[in-house]
């Protein structure tokens, strides 16, 4: 062993999680970390051997996690608020701007879905239609996996 191991690694040792040979010999040859080694051993010695009457009271994780749990974001009041936001700044800065936020936002919102429905129509003329539905039933599979992840992720408890 060419350095000194860390306090980790001592207490470890002294854990009985860690009984590398390179290490009992570290120790044995330098005085620092044999110092460091009797140190922290009487340091938990003297930590076992303490009596502590005090006791939590029986709600404390309940009341933690309650605590470290946050409060739900009204996450649809905001949306509902900033697009009302967005269209009142839009009427107040012309209309021109507000004609052109429904020309562009609107109708590309509209032709995506037109055109993946005339795309889902051209594709049911090449194909059979078990390969449509069974390419529907494969998206509709793939995105209650993907809700099922965020699910997980997001850690939602409205129980779905
Ligand atoms: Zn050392």
């Amino acid at each position: 062993m060419d350095h000194c191991p860390d306090y980790l690694t001592i207490q470890a040792l002294i854990d009985g999680e860690e009984n590398d040979q390179a290490l009992l010999k570290h120790l044995q040859d330098c005085f620092a970390c044999r110092l460091q080694y009797r140190q922290l051993s009487s340091m938990v010695k003297l930590a076992d051997g303490l009596k502590c009457e005090a006791k939590l009271p029986a709600n404390f994780y309940h009341a933690m996690e309650r605590k470290l749990t946050p409060a739900p974001f009204p996450t649809a009041l905001v949306s509902l608020a900033v697009l009302l936001l967005v269209l009142a700044s839009l009427l107040l800065l012309g209309p021109t701007y507000f004609e052109w936020w429904l020309s562009v936002g609107i109708t590309s919102q509209v032709s995506l879905v037109l055109d993946a429905l005339l795309d889902l129509f051209a594709i049911s003329r090449l194909v059979s239609s078990s390969w449509v539905i069974s390419g529907l039933a494969a998206l509709v599979t793939m995105e209650l996996f993907i809700l099922k992840m965020l699910k997980n992720v997001e850690g939602w408890q409205n129980g779905w």
